[in-house]
């Protein structure tokens, strides 16, 4: 194939992203080799040691300013990485890159002292966190939450029951999502706490596997006393909750999106090459256009979205992303991705049907692409709003 039409908008990061491609080529595909189909994901050791790695040679959470540990890197550069990783087909290049366990740009809005003690160990990799937010009675609609937060004389007592968190199996803490009610102080709302998962009152409930592999997790919060300096951004943070979390919205959405076009360059690549040589009715595959059918949609999608994503995050890095564009871009590249990986498998017949395929594997992993950072129904929301609906 000559060069791809979004290799243009990818030439500023070219250099960074050679060398985070070798680096999963050379360190990370032989040790994935060794690691089973992944069913709760990689060992935690293992996941351990790439994130270190990976941060060590400057990639992981350097998308975070220097004064908090990373270096300044453009979400230009990022989307690309994230590109790279999914494009892989190495189950432990996303790991390598801060992810839904990494660092939070909630913390970004920490006091100093905050920054320093929570998010700089975690743009460093040597933390963990999770983000419990979603409710048994609140998802889409996660701010209007049941889960509450009261000063009571010298701290915070958090009560509620939190669901479907990821990776509350191995975090060191939790960003909570927690009521505080308005007071004569000043107007409460949704406000974001830092809580360690060990503390006294924190219990983790039901657990449930995802269809993916990955473990979500209840999290039963039962008179939670926290000091004052676990409220994220100390009093301006009460309520502030919508507005942190909307500061980074484009930055996740776009994450994700970029995270779905690698998976999807790397299933188109895979049907494209095994229709190149799979024989039926004594013709390769390929041959056969309704095969073709699957593997140009596949392409037009892929690189349509691909576009998308990459031109979004350039308007994101120029301070002129509003959110809509974002959601278009997640929209697109979630919904693709969730058909590529489907039509390649189709290709592959029941060669990409059995368990151990990473087609199978990633028809199971690709489905929460459109639900997780908002479902496909809510970024059509998102963007029937720009165009002045509803
Ligand atoms: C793999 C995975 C990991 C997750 N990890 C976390 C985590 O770490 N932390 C956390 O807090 N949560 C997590 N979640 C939960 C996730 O954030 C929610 O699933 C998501 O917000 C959707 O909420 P819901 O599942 O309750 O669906 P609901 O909000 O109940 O929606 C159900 C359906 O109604 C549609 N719908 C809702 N509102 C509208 C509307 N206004 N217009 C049109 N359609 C609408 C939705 O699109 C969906 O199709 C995770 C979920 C998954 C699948």
């Amino acid at each position: 194939m000559t060069a791809q039409p979004s290799s243009v908008l990818e030439r500023t990061h070219h250099e960074l992203v050679l060398s985070f491609d070798s680096f999963v080529r050379r360190e990370l595909v032989p040790l994935a080799a060794e690691v089973p189909e992944p069913v709760d994901g990689p060992p935690r050791e293992l996941r351990d040691y790439v994130r270190k790695r990976s941060a060590a040679l400057g990639f992981y959470g350097a998308e975070y300013p220097e004064h908090m540990g990373g270096a300044g890197m453009p979400l230009t550069a990022l989307v690309q990485l994230h590109h790279a990783a999914g494009a892989s087909g190495c189950s432990l290049a996303p790991y390598a890159l801060a992810g839904p366990d990494g660092p939070s740009w909630m913390l970004t809005h920490g006091t100093p002292e905050q920054i320093e003690t929570y998010l700089v160990p975690m743009v460093r990799g040597e933390k963990l966190r999770c983000l419990a937010m979603t409710e048994p009675g609140s998802g889409s609609d996660a701010f209007t939450m049941a889960t509450k937060a009261e000063w009571d004389g010298d701290s915070w007592l958090l009560n509620g029951r939190k669901t479907f968190v990821s990776n509350a199996g191995h975090a060191d803490y939790a960003v909570v999502i927690a009521d505080v009610a308005a007071s004569a102080a000043g107007a409460g709302g949704a406000t974001a706490f830092i809580m360690p998962l060990d503390h006294p009152g924190v219990r983790r409930g039901q657990r449930y596997l995802g269809m993916g592999g990955e473990p979500l997790f209840e999290l039963l919060l039962d008179q939670v006393r926290l000091p004052m300096g676990a409220l994220i951004g100390d009093k301006d943070g009460i309520g502030a909750s919508v507005e942190f979390a909307m500061d980074s919205l484009a930055y996740g959405r776009l994450l994700v999106a970029a995270q779905c076009n690698g998976i999807a360059e790397y299933a188109l690549r895979a049907g494209v090459e095994f229709a190149r040589q799979r024989q039926a009715f004594g013709q390769v595959i390929g041959s056969y256009q309704h095969v073709q059918e699957h593997l140009v949609g596949s392409r037009a999608g892929v690189e349509t979205s691909k576009l998308l994503t990459l031109a979004c995050a350039e308007l994101v890095d120029a301070g002129e992303e509003s959110g809509e564009n974002a959601a278009l871009a997640k929209l697109v590249a979630t919904e693709t991705a969730t058909k590529v990986v489907d039509r390649s498998l189709q290709v592959h017949g029941a060669t990409g049907y059995v368990r151990g395929h990473p087609l199978e594997y990633l028809y199971r992993h690709i489905r929460m692409m459109t639900i997780i950072e908002g479902t496909s129904e809510v970024q059509k929301v998102i963007i029937a709003r720009s165009m002045g609906l509803g």
